[in-house]
C-alpha cells in the first residue's frame, strides 16, 4: 500500500460482518474465563488485554496505522506528546546515563531533558545541529544512550541532516530518536535515513483538527540491541518486575523496545489516551495525506508572498531558495515540507504583536499544524522560559513571528495577512 492508501487502510482490517470503522473500545477492564488465562497475560506469555491502563485495542488498530505509515515495526500511543518524547528517552536512559539532544528541538523537549529529566538524574548535552563533526564528536561520553533531534524543528524550522546524526549515533552504539511532528510520515519517513525511533505529537497534523491531544512511538525493529547489551540493561537483562523476562530475547529487535515500553513505563506512569481519543485520532490520520499536500502548497504560497512583501523582515520557509535548508529539505521532503512558516514583521517585537492584532482569518493561538491557520509569538508565549541567549542559541529570534498555515483557501489567507502587515 502507498501512503494515501495507508492513511485509510492500515492498521485494521474487519473480518467479516465487523464494524468498517474502528470500533471504540470504552472498557477499563476485560474478561476471562480462568485466572490461567488471564495470568498468561500478565507474564507476557500470551497476546491480549488486561487493564486500559496497559493497552486497548482502539488505540493498537490506531498505532498499528501509524507503525505502517512510518515504516515501522511496532508503536504505543501516548496521552500527549510530551509523553511520547519522556517514554521515548527515558525507556533506554535512567540516572547516571547522558542522551545528546539538538538545540533546535521543540521548547517543551527542551525543557523536559533540560529540567526534570535532569532532576532524575540523565545528563543532556544539547549539540548545534548543524555543528562540525569535531564538536559532534566531542558531544558523545561512554554513557552516552541516545541521541535526539526533531526532522523540522518547531519552530525554528531547521531541517534536521538524519542520516548524518543516524551515522554519528551508530559509531557510537545509540540509537538516534527523531521527533517527526513537522514532517508527518508523508513527507518524511526518518527511518529510510537511519533513525531508529520516531516520536509524534499527534496533536498536530495528525490530528489536524484542534480536537485531541496525543503522542506516538514508533520503533524501526532496526536496532540491535543485544549488540550494545551492556549499553541497554533495562532490554538485554532479566526485568525482575516482569518475572525476570529479557525484552530483547524474547521480543526481538521488532518489538523488545515498545513492549518494555508498555510493560514497564505505561504500566507505571499510565500516559495512555482515551479510546475515544484515539478513535478521533484515526480520523485525523484518513485525511493525513490529503491534508498535508494542501498544507505545503498553501505555506509555499505564503512564504513567497511574504518574501516579496515590504512590512516583512525576513521569511524563513525550507520551501523558498533563499533558506539555507532548502537543499537538505529536497532531500529529506521532496514532496512537501509542512505548513509552518517563521517570520520577522519590520519594527521588531512591538510591530509584530500590533500585526498580530489585526488579523482576522489567522487566529492567535497556542497551536501549530492544524487545519485553522493560527499564529503565535513564541518569545512571549511557548518559549518564555527561555532566555534571550537560549532562544538565538534554538533558532528562535526573539522577533519571530510563527505562522501555521491551515487547509483555508489561500487567497482568504494572503488577504488578511496583507491588510494586518499594512496596518501594524
Ligand atoms: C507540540 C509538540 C510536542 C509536544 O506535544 P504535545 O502533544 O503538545 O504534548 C513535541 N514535539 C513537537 C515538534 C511539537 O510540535
Amino acid at each position: 500500500m502507498r501512503q494515501e492508501t495507508k492513511c485509510i487502510q492500515a492498521g485494521y482490517t474487519p473480518k467479516n460482518g465487523e464494524p468498517r470503522m474502528i470500533p471504540i473500545v470504552q472498557s477499563t477492564t476485560f474478561k476471562y474465563d480462568t485466572s490461567e488465562d488471564m495470568g498468561k497475560l500478565f507474564d507476557l506469555e500470551a497476546d491480549g488485554y488486561f487493564y486500559t491502563r496497559l493497552q486497548n485495542p482502539t488505540n493498537d488498530y490506531v498505532a498499528k496505522k501509524i507503525a505502517a505509515l512510518e515504516g515501522g515495526t511496532a508503536a504505543i500511543l501516548t496521552s500527549s506528546g510530551q509523553a511520547a518524547t519522556f517514554y521515548a528517552v527515558f525507556n533506554i536512559a535512567q540516572a547516571g546515563d547522558h542522551v545528546i539532544a539538538s538545540t533546535a528541538i521543540y521548547g517543551g523537549s527542551y525543557n523536559l531533558f533540560n529540567v526534570t529529566m535532569r532532576k532524575m538524574g540523565i545528563d543532556f548535552t544539547f549539540v548545534d545541529p548543524d555543528c562540525t563533526d569535531e564538536e559532534l564528536e566531542a558531544a558523545f561520553k561512554p554513557n552516552t544512550k541516545a541521541v535526539f533531534g526533531e526532522t523540522i524543528a518547531n519552530p525554528a524550522l531547521v531541517v534536521y541532516d538524519i542520516e548524518r546524526w543516524a551515522q554519528a549515533a551508530h559509531a557510537h552504539g545509540v540509537p538516534l530518536i527523531v521527533d517527526n511532528t513537522f514532517a508527518t510520515p508523508i513527507n518524511c519517513r526518518p527511518f529510510e535515513w537511519g533513525a531508529d525511533i520516531v516520536t509524534h505529537s499527534t496533536t498536530k497534523y495528525m490530528d489536524g483538527h484542534d480536537a485531541t491531544v496525543g503522542g506516538c512511538i514508533v520503533d524501526s525493529g532496526k536496532f540491535d540491541w543485544m549488540a550494545h547489551a551492556d549499553k541497554f540493561p533495562g532490554l538485554c537483562t532479566p526485568d525482575e518486575s516482569y518475572h525476570g523476562i529479557t525484552y530483547a530475547e524474547k521480543f526481538g529487535m521488532e518489538g523488545a523496545y515498545i513492549t518494555k515500553c508498555t510493560a514497564q513505563l505505561m504500566r507505571d506512569l499510565g500516559s495512555i489516551p482515551s479510546p475515544m481519543n484515539c478513535y478521533m485520532l484515526n480520523l485525523g490520520l484518513e485525511s493525513l495525506a490529503v491534508r498535508v499536500e494542501r498544507h505545503c502548497s498553501n505555506a509555499q504560497k505564503v512564504a513567497e508572498f511574504l518574501e516579496g512583501n515590504e512590512n516583512v523582515a525576513w521569511v524563513e520557509y525550507p520551501g523558498l531558495l533563499s533558506s539555507k535548508y532548502h537543499e537538505r529539505a529536497k532531500k529529506y521532503m521532496p514532496n512537501g515540507i509542512c505548513g509552518v512558516i517563521s517570520f520577522g514583521v519590520k519594527g521588531g517585537r512591538k510591530a509584530a504583536e500590533e500585526f498580530m492584532k489585526h488579523l482576522k482569518v489567522a487566529i492567535i493561538a497556542t497551536h501549530v499544524a492544524d487545519a485553522h491557520t493560527c499564529v503565535l509569538h513564541p518569545a512571549s508565549s511557548t518559549h518564555r522560559q527561555m532566555t534571550d541567549e537560549e532562544l538565538i542559541a534554538g533558532g528562535v529570534m526573539p522577533d519571530l513571528v510563527r505562522l501555521s498555515v491551515g487547509i483555508e483557501n489561500v487567497d482568504d489567507i494572503i488577504e488578511d495577512l496583507t491588510q494586518a502587515l499594512a496596518s501594524k
